[in-house]
């Protein structure tokens, strides 16, 4: 599955709003209650008012969302690249993720301590984005002087993951983050630069932390963290941890009318599993019928034979061809058959990209 590491400085809330993930409506919906894998991990679905519309036309029994994990990746603190603190912990559970929610004190309050001291998200984000930078810089260099001793420039190696590290070194010695690679990245450099396990080469959301009375508006400290976030090429989130714990346990009806008073229109929650979805570059199609209407999870550029093997391997080894209908035809025309006799059902074959919200149906052979 994919994994979103929740990073921040102690007592910003993160425990908070991980705890309020894993209670949320979203996290129970269906048939998937949240369920945890290990004590900080949970899976959550994705909320995705498409479902229930498929589902509706197709009289399906069932819906199944699809789920991503969230992390919460307690530990860090200045000198944490030093092992200070959980240090090594830390750094070996941010490696295993495939984002970073770095999650940033946005509120104001005497009894809560900072471990700064004083409320400046943007000097926090700096203060977790250089221990990370520094722990890469030292594994970088250590592995670029082993590679180099053991004579590794002679291995089809060294033409393509020595350059890649290279050009992640010399950012770094810039005092700027791997992720800074990714833009514009071939699917072949990514694989190797993802190979390279670095802490700043995940792309990254932040989240603001803020005050009730901030959650609809934002304050002077988000505003701060948009413009850094702008900068950096990085997302947003405003969600304010106190309001998302009340909400996640409360009946749906009574949530969205303490929402409605908050002047907010969805749990933050969704937001923030959705702002997570899109981080990861991953979108979502639909296997559609009267059993279940279930949504599948893919990267971006997906071809429909691996789209299949989501469901099952066997699928993708035996693919044929998918059924494919747009999500908008399907919903428009009222369904699969009404869909096929105006001709929107495609027969797409093993080169097919696969488009967010198509709803697919696999030939193959066993
Ligand atoms: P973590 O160390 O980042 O996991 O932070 P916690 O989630 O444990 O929160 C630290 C303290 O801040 C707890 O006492 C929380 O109740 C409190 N806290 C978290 N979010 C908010 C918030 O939005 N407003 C206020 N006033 N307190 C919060």
């Amino acid at each position: 599955g994919f994994k979103c590491g929740i990073v921040g400085l102690p007592n910003v809330g993160k425990s908070t709003l991980f705890n309020a993930l894993t209670r949320t409506a979203a996290a129970q919906a269906a048939n998937y209650p949240f369920c945890t894998i290990e004590p900080n991990t949970g899976e959550v679905a994705v909320p995705d008012p498409r479902l229930k519309q498929l589902a509706n036309i197709a009289k399906s029994k069932e819906i199944i969302p699809t789920r991503i994990s969230f992390v919460d990746i307690a530990g860090l603190v200045r000198g944490a690249s030093k092992g200070e603190g959980l240090g090594n912990q830390f750094l070996a559970n941010i490696r295993e993720v495939d984002a970073i929610v770095h999650v940033l004190r946005c509120f104001e309050d005497d009894d809560i301590t900072h471990v700064e001291g004083r409320i400046d998200p943007v000097a926090d984000a700096e203060t977790v984005e250089t221990e990370l930078m520094l722990a890469d810089l030292e594994s970088l260099e250590r592995r670029i002087v082993q590679f180099r001793k053991r004579g590794a420039s002679k291995d089809k190696e060294a033409t393509t993951v020595l350059p890649m590290m290279e050009q992640a070194l010399a950012l770094l010695q810039d005092g700027k983050p791997a992720r800074l690679l990714l833009k514009g990245i071939s699917a072949e450099d990514l694989a190797i630069l993802q190979g390279l396990n670095l802490l700043t080469s995940h792309p990254v959301l932040y989240v603001c932390n803020v005050a009730e009375s901030d959650a609809a508006t934002g304050n002077e400290h988000t505003a701060a963290v948009q413009k850094m976030a702008e900068a950096q090429g990085a997302g947003v989130v405003i969600i304010s941890a106190a309001i998302e714990a009340e909400v996640a346990q409360l009946p749906d009806e009574e949530a969205q009318e303490f929402l409605a008073d908050m002047g907010l229109d969805e749990p933050g929650l969704d937001k923030l599993i959705r702002a997570g979805y899109e981080l990861l570059h991953l979108i979502t199609y639909f296997t559609v019928g009267p059993k279940e209407t279930r949504a599948w999870t893919v990267h971006k550029g997906a071809k429909a034979p691996q789209a299949a093997g989501v469901i099952h391997t066997d699928f993708e080894r035996g693919f044929i061809r998918a059924q494919t209908i747009a999500f908008n035809d399907f919903v428009t025309l009222g369904g699969e058959v009404p869909a096929k006799e105006a001709g929107k059902a495609r027969d797409e074959g093993k080169e097919y990209v696969v488009q967010d919200g198509d709803v697919m149906l696999f030939k193959f052979n066993t």
